[in-house]
């Protein structure tokens, strides 16, 4: 038996009613907050990706699917959605429209990560991207429309870690301040950790043996080396979300898997998870257009997985589909009379399903009953019977006053 690939999974009716929820809430939110939509291509030049993601990250030495064209062009179906905005962005010449540009889009990505819960190699995102204002006004914004977007589709235990990296030359030289540190007091540190100090010094950070956390206690910050301008700028971004109420925990190691944040990095993560806990985040990244050869122009956003946010989250509020009418005929050699009522019924604006599976007369009551059907039609060659379900009424028409009588009956109720 063929099944999905690995990592993948099919989206079924019931997931799909969630999935729309979610499609129609974040549409809500940020298109009140003036972002519009975009979609790109599912797949792009791989240099995108190696050069807007950075060739020493995961994502691009391991799990991008990479594949030739035939045509001799090296392609990658997107690992990520922030590289492909801003490449529309410049191919699109956005940078003359009304500043900053706000997008968001909802798509699926695709890396090649070890699958587990909450971790595919299809998946989906919602993403929200501001391109052209470096003003702290829309890092907190974008914040506050993610918790938002999460507090309305009910995600439980929500934790939201904030940092500011500062520029890229801020943190090679914290690197190396950090990396001298960690040499300093090698002999207390744990052999893992003493194993990475060149590879990640960052990681000590994270280390649970008592007597290297006891040296990170007294190891150098990187919010503490920040430029004047960074500093400042963060802490708008803090007395912004204090403002707004929300809450979140300072955290220096905080580091996400792409190479091109700036200043503000957030994530949002929820207890209700188990090992995968990050739900979406973010952050600035004003080097990327540079990067990616467009002029230099700053930009902030973030993603939120639509799988996680769905696993973490609540019961939600989805509505079953309402059938309007259900079109049955009491003979085969009716099927043209009932095709054509319940085709005009929908122009009419009802919801309205036909027999499509050769029942008896009683199985097709039975299954309109079955799918909650409001009102039944049954087409018979002297006329149609409309049956209300809810009542038990029933009324002999002729085929053109079915409808008329339901849309009367859907007016008075
Ligand atoms: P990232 O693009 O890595 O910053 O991820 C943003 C969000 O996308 C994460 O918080 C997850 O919710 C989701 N995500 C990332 N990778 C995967 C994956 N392999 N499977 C499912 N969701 C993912």
């Amino acid at each position: 038996m063929i099944q999905a690939p690995k990592g993948t999974f099919d989206v079924l009716p019931d997931d799909a009613a969630r999935r729309e929820l979610l499609e129609r809430t974040a549409k809500r939110i940020l298109g009140a907050a003036g972002y519009q939509r975009i979609e790109t291509p599912t797949f792009e030049a791989t240099e995108l990706f190696a050069r807007g993601v950075g060739e020493a990250t995961d994502i691009v030495q391991k799990e991008m699917y990479t594949f030739d064209d035939g045509g001799g062009r090296s392609l990658t179906l997107r690992p990520e959605g922030t590289a492909p905005v801003c490449r529309a962005y410049i191919e699109h010449g956005m940078h003359k429209l009304p500043q900053p540009v706000k997008l968001w889009y909802l798509s699926s990505f695709y890396r090649a990560e070890a699958p587990q819960r909450g971790r595919y190699r299809q998946f989906w995102q919602v993403g929200a991207e501001a391109i052209g204002s470096a003003a702290p006004e829309v890092d907190a914004e974008l914040i506050v429309l993610l918790a938002e977007l999460l507090e309305a589709m009910s995600v439980k235990g929500t934790r939201l870690s904030l940092a500011s990296l500062g520029t890229p030359e801020t943190r090679a030289e914290y690197r190396e301040e950090l990396t001298a540190y960690l040499r300093e007091h090698e002999q207390q540190l744990s052999a893992e950790v003493r194993d990475r100090i060149d590879l990640n010094p960052m990681r000590a950070f994270d280390a649970s043996d008592p007597s290297t956390r006891e040296i990170m206690k007294g190891a150098p910050k990187l919010l503490d080396r920040l430029s004047p301008e960074d500093a400042d700028h963060f802490t708008q971004v803090r007395l912004l979300l204090d403002d707004a109420g929300i809450g979140y925990d300072l955290d220096p190691t905080l580091v996400r898997g792409l190479d091109y944040y700036t200043r503000t990095l957030f994530e949002f993560s929820s207890d209700a998870l188990g090992a995968q806990s990050g739900v979406g985040g973010g952050g600035r990244y004003d080097r990327l257009m540079e990067l990616l050869d467009g002029p230099p122009t700053p930009g902030c956003g973030w993603a939120a997985g639509i799988e996680r946010t769905l696993l973490s989250a609540g019961e939600l509020p989805v509505q079953a589909i309402v059938v309007d009418l259900f079109v049955s005929l009491a003979g085969a050699d009716l099927g043209r009379t009932a095709f054509s009522l319940a085709r005009e019924a929908r122009r009419a604006g009802l919801n309205a399903q036909l027999e499509l599976a050769g029942r008896s007369l009683r199985g097709q009551l039975r299954h309109a009953d079955r799918i909650g059907a409001r009102y039944v039609a049954i087409v018979g060659e002297e006329g149609t019977s409309l049956k209300n379900m809810e009542s038990g009424e029933q009324l002999e028409l002729s085929p053109n006053e079915v409808i008329p009588a339901i849309l009367r009956g859907s007016r008075l109720s």
